[in-house]
């Protein structure tokens, strides 16, 4: 098999760091072309090192001279600022891990799809932002973007391209997050360090919050939407406390496609690494017999409001993902400082979605445009909310 040339955006978060251990299992069968982060220039500058990487890029400009320190004498380039990280997605990889966090990862995954490149996405928010718009450009340009997050790349497994036209529903499986069994009157006291404690799987801080406000779920339907181009009817979540069934395509004649697997994130990774081949992981065999039973319920719509916002905002489409993602990106981060409490992030984006109504964005400038004006608001939400929680 030839040589793949990855490169990994976001390389030392959570699944960054997954798919860098994927690849050092097997060295002869990738060459790392460049990694990037936004400022853990250790993590960034050592595993840039271990793979030999061509080039490491951090986002934050000031962290450019302790990069360019680590990496003296390696040969190894380190370069810095939102535009480097943008010309290092730019570079000439064969395969590109999507994993900065957040819109902040728009323009870096819009660099690489405007290449033709392929792309396997795990920043969900940027697909959320700017749906119409970077489909449009992959088409225009023939990338191709492999779907990361579990349940899309369950759905991918399961997907038949010849029966595309013939799926009745897409049911994405949702763990519940830490909080599915809480007394409602108890969520109000939720702190951050509970909200990131995620029963199933281990992931960043936002995501983390997002799990557990369940906007997680409602940011993957919007995901689904525009991945598969399945119209938002055809989309249903499911809370399945066992996070076993990743996700399930139904078929018109009744028929039901799952995929099933360990609930590690170097599974659905190396099916994008691999695809259309199959690589081995180091994944222990799933036992059934151990796991004995698969439950599923109902989203209790009470106790997570996110999905109902998110739900609304992909059928209304236009800038309204956007603006949901916006608000939800700042109000997860005042979350996560001890600004508003747990219960105040749906809020908050309830609020910036009713205040805000801009035009459907139409190019990467009028969804960053979008992005900016929700965020403001919802800055002033949290401003104005006066919660100060005593961390
Ligand atoms: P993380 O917080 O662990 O890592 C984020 C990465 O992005 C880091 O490398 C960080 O340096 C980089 N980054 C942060 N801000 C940046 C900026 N402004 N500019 C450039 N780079 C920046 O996050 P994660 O849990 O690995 O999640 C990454 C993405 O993958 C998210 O969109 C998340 O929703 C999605 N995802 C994650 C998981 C998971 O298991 N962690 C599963 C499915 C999808
Ligand atoms: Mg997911």
């Amino acid at each position: 098999m030839a040589v793949k040339r990855v490169t990994i955006l976001g390389a030392t978060g959570s699944v960054g760091t997954s798919t860098l251990d994927l690849i050092e299992r097997e060295p002869d069968a990738f060459e790392v072309i460049a990694l990037t982060a936004n400022c853990d220039v250790e993590k960034l500058a050592a595993a840039a090192i271990r793979t030999h990487a061509r080039r490491a890029a951090v986002a934050d400009q000031r962290c450019l001279p302790a990069l360019e320190a680590a990496l003296a004498g390696t040969g190894i380039e380190a370069t810095g600022g939102a535009d480097a990280v943008c010309e290092a997605a730019a570079m000439d990889a064969d395969w590109t891990m999507a994993a900065i966090v957040g819109c902040a990862g728009l323009k870096p995954v819009m660099a690489a799809l405007e290449q033709g490149r392929t792309v396997a996405l795990a920043n969900k928010e940027a697909l959320v932002s700017a749906g119409d718009v970077m489909t449009a450009a992959s088409q225009a340009s023939g990338a191709t973007l492999l779907p990361v997050d579990s349940e899309h790349n369950a759905i991918f497994q399961c997907l038949e391209p010849a029966n595309r036209t013939r799926v009745r529903r897409i049911i994405l499986t949702a763990s519940g997050g830490p909080f599915r069994d809480w007394p409602i009157e108890r969520m109000a006291t939720i702190s951050p360090a509970q909200a990131v404690a995620h029963p199933n799987w281990s992931m960043g801080a936002k995501i983390s919050v997002d799990s557990a406000t369940m906007m997680n779920k409602g940011l993957e339907l919007i995901e689904a939407h525009h991945l598969f181009g399945v119209a938002p009817a055809q989309l249903e979540a499911i809370v399945h406390r066992q996070s076993v069934i990743h996700s399930m395509v139904e078929y018109v004649d009744g028929s039901t496609l799952a995929q099933l697997g360990p609930p590690d994130m170097r599974v659905p990774i190396a099916h994008a690494l691999a695809w259309p081949a199959r690589m081995a992981t180091p994944m222990a065999p799933l036992d059934l017999a151990a796991i004995g039973r698969l439950d599923f319920e109902a989203a209790d719509p009470e106790r997570f409001p996110a999905l109902a916002l998110a739900k609304s905002a992909m059928e209304a489409g236009g800038a309204r993902p956007a603006i949901l993602n916006a608000a939800n990106e700042v109000a997860v981060a005042a979350f996560l400082d001890n600004r508003i409490g747990f219960l105040q992030i749906a809020a908050i984006v309830q609020d910036t979605l009713e205040a805000y109504d801009p035009g459907a964005p139409d190019s990467l400038d009028a969804v960053l445009d979008v992005d900016a004006g929700a965020r403001r608001i919802a800055a002033d939400r949290v401003a104005a909310s006066g919660h100060r929680i005593a961390p």
